[in-house]
This record gives structure tokens, C-alpha cells and sequence, in this order.
């Protein structure tokens, strides 16, 4: 008999994992998701950059994910027709005090196998963005931008190709497990599978409690707001601009990054939310879920000088500008346009511990991922195969 698995969530993860299933295991797999479109939550709302590896520690996931990722996206989009460009990024040490941790970073960058990871001083990063500044940088020329919901789309595609089928307007409001079935609750019907697996981003904690398993870690909303270049502020930047990350943080800072639309985005900053798709400050709906997990407290206790100045700079234009101008001193306020941004699904574990890794949870019938930001995009297609391999072969 077939296998049928359900997938929770049209984003890019649950569409890769649903054509892997469909293709390597012959599945029936059926993707259930609220909204009327793919692709309508972080996938649709990112930086588009296909990150080559260069941040994580070597022998995670992410380092892991992150590489393969990258190899199998590039073909995936060369095959499809879809965009792809190497537009390169340089990650830029503004004083002499980030040298040791930008020297840090090659060092990670080459032992994660990214090629042609090179170190310059302040004359030779002029050469490859000749509007920015710093004291030195480490340079990554294959580090890509693509379009995220295009390929989203193009994965529902060969999911429906496959025989399977992507429900939309489907929210998944109840699970149990009967007669060694996983048994679905959505859009008023029961779909019953003999597996499923719950990729739901910013939803995934709702998911996760209806099929009983709340887990260790919870997730929390962490709004990124982005600036677009306005005019010929445009041509400041070539390719991609990103500042020396913190490491006692996952998320890379204020960055610039040139889109594949042509558009030059500034951002994202991040802002803890009160609502999962807290997309705006007004939105605060699920504040009590996210203030009673024990681990958002203690993250902010220790966090709180960042988490005031991220807030900071989320309400004062100026500070976003300074931001920028720390790596493209030419940019003025009349050069920041706001546009939108997105809202990462962050896991935070009890101790208030921001987790770096990517999270996948096999128990029984559920495969949870509960952890999949940044590079989640750039690893998704490799995410699947991670999964396809670790979900138990059907009995027969
Ligand atoms: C600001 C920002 C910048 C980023 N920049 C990058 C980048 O440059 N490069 C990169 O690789 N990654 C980046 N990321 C991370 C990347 O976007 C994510 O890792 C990736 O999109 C995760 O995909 P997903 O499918 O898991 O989640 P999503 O795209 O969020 O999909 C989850 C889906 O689940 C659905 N869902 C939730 N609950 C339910 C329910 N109850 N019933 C049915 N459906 C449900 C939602 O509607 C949604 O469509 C960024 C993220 C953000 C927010």
C-alpha cells in the first residue's frame, strides 16, 4: 500500500520535504497550509541570500545543511529556469577591534569548505563594493541571492507533478494519533496519514501542542525590519554588505543586501514580537504565550541592553541610518525608504538560550521541525533530504 504522509505548512521547507517524500519514497504526500499561497511567511519575507556557510560552527546542521543546500538549490534553480546570481558578499570589520573575530570567521568559513574565501585590507575591499568602507574584510564570491517564493512555487509544482497535492486554505487545528494512523483536523475535514511531519514556522508550537508534544524549546517571534535604497542610491551597493556578526547571537546584524528584483534592502534588525506573525508593533495577540515560556524572560534579562537598542531602532530612522553608514558612509535619511519585514521563528530553549542549530524531532508518526531559521531558505532542499532520510521506512 502506499505511504501517505501529511506535511503541515506550504513554505519552503514543507514543500522540499514533500517532493523529497514523493520522490525518493514513493509517498502520497499531501501539504496542508492556512493561508491562500505558498511561500507567505518567512519564505516570502527574507533577505534572499543563499548563504554559502560561512557562520556555522563546523559539524552543526546548519554547516552541514547550509553547504549541501547550496549545491542542491543551485541545480534545482539552473534546471527550473530560476534566478540565481553570485553576486559575492563582504563581510566588513569597521575597526581594528573586529579584526580577531573577522580572522575567526575565514578560519570557520574555510574549515565548512566555502570556496574561495579570501581576507583584504581596506584598499582591496574598495575594489569589489568601491562604496563601502572598513578596515579589512573577508570575502565570499560565491554567495548568491535567489528568488525564495519562486522556488517555493516551483516545489509545489513538482509536488503536484509527483501525484501529491498542496491544500490550501487548510489550517490544521487538531491532531491524535488512532489505529496506528495520524489523524488530521483541517479545514473541516479529517485526513488521516501514516505519518506527518510539521514544518510550520512561526506556527510551529501550535502544531506541536496539538499533537501533544509541546517539546523543550519554544518559538520566539523575532521581527526583522528592513529600509529599501530609494533612486540611484541603489548603485552604492553591488552585491552584499554585511557587518561582523556577534556571536553571541544567530541573527548577522544590519546588513545590504541587493535582491534579485533589482531592489537594495537594509535590515533586518530584530525585535522581539508579541505576536507570531507580529509583522507590525500593533500586532501583540499571542503575548501570553510567548511571555510564560520561561526561556523568553531569561532571555530578556540577559539580552535587555540589545533588545532596548534593537527597539530603539526600530522606532528612530536615524539609528538604522547610522547602521548602514557604518559600511556606505554616502547614504542619507532621504535614501532609507521603509518596506516590509518579516518575523523570524526563533526557538529559545527553557534556559533562555537562543538555539543556534536547526532543530528536527523524530517521535514515532511526527517528524517536528522545530528550529529552521536562517539559512533555512538556502538549506531547505537539503533539510529535506535530512528528513526523508531520518523518517522510518514504512512497515509493511
Ligand atoms: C527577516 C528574515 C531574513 C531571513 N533571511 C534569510 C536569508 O537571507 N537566507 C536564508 O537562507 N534564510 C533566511 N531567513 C530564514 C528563512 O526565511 C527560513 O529559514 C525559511 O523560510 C523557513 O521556511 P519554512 O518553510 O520552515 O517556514 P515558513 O516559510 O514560515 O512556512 C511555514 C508555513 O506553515 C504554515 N502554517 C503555520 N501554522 C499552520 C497551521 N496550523 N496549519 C496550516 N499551516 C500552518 C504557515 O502559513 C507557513 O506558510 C530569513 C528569515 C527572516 C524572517
Amino acid at each position: 500500500m502506499t505511504e501517505k504522509i501529511g506535511i503541515v505548512g506550504a513554505g519552503i521547507v514543507g514543500l522540499a520535504v514533500a517532493r523529497e517524500l514523493a520522490r525518493t519514497r514513493g509517498a502520497e504526500v499531501t501539504v496542508l497550509d492556512k493561508e491562500h499561497q505558498v511561500g507567505v511567511h518567512q519564505t516570502g519575507h527574507n533577505s534572499g541570500v543563499v548563504h554559502a556557510g560561512l557562520y556555522y560552527p563546523p559539524g552543526s546542521l546548519k554547516a552541514k545543511l547550509c553547504r549541501e543546500g547550496v549545491a542542491m538549490l543551485r541545480a534545482y534553480c539552473a534546471e527550473h529556469g530560476l534566478p540565481y546570481r553570485e553576486v559575492g558578499k563582504l563581510v566588513i570589520a569597521s575597526g581594528r577591534h573586529e579584526r580577531p573575530r573577522l580572522a575567526a570567521l575565514a578560519e570557520r568559513a574555510r574549515e565548512n569548505g566555502v570556496p574561495g574565501v579570501a581576507e583584504l585590507d581596506a584598499l582591496a575591499l574598495r575594489e569589489i563594493e568601491p562604496h563601502a568602507v572598513g578596515v579589512a574584510a573577508v570575502h565570499s564570491p560565491h554567495t548568491a541571492i535567489a528568488d525564495f517564493p519562486a522556488v517555493a512555487r516551483r516545489l509545489a509544482l513538482d509536488v503536484a507533478e509527483l501525484g501529491g497535492s498542496v491544500r490550501l486554505a487548510h489550517p490544521v487545528r487538531a491532531i491524535r494519533e488512532r489505529g496506528g494512523k495520524v489523524e488530521v483536523l483541517a479545514a473541516k475535514r479529517v485526513l488521516a496519514f501514516d505519518r506527518l511531519v510539521v514544518c510550520a514556522g512561526l506556527g510551529t508550537d501550535a502544531v506541536a501542542a496539538m499533537a501533544g508534544d509541546p517539546g523543550e524549546v519554544r518559538i520566539v517571534p523575532f521581527r526583522g525590519e528592513y529600509y529599501a535604497l530609494a533612486g540611484s542610491a541603489k548603485d552604492l551597493v553591488r552585491g552584499l554588505i554585511y557587518p561582523v556578526p556577534d556571536p553571541r547571537y544567530p541573527f548577522l546584524g544590519v546588513h545590504l543586501t541587493r535582491h534579485i528584483d533589482g531592489e537594495v534592502l537594509v535590515g533586518p534588525n530584530a525585535v522581539l514580537a508579541l505576536a507570531y506573525e507580529g509583522y507590525t508593533w500593533g500586532r501583540i495577540g499571542n503575548a501570553r504565550q510567548i511571555l510564560t515560556w520561561p526561556g523568553t524572560l531569561r532571555m530578556a534579562r540577559k539580552h535587555w541592553r540589545t533588545g532596548v537598542k534593537e527597539v530603539y531602532g526600530s522606532l528612530v530612522k536615524r539609528e538604522f541610518l547610522a547602521a548602514a553608514r557604518r559600511y556606505v558612509p554616502a547614504l542619507t535619511a532621504a535614501d532609507l525608504e521603509r518596506t516590509t519585514g518579516g518575523v523570524r521563528a526563533q526557538a529559545v530553549a527553557r534556559d533562555g538560550s537562543l538555539v543556534d542549530d536547526f532543530v528536527i524531532d523524530v517521535r514515532g508518526r511526527l517528524v517536528l521541525v522545530r528550529n529552521a531559521p536562517s539559512p533555512g531558505a538556502t538549506s531547505s532542499l537539503a533539510i529535506a533530504r535530512h528528513i526523508a532520510g531520518v523518517v522510518p521506512a514504512p512497515t509493511r
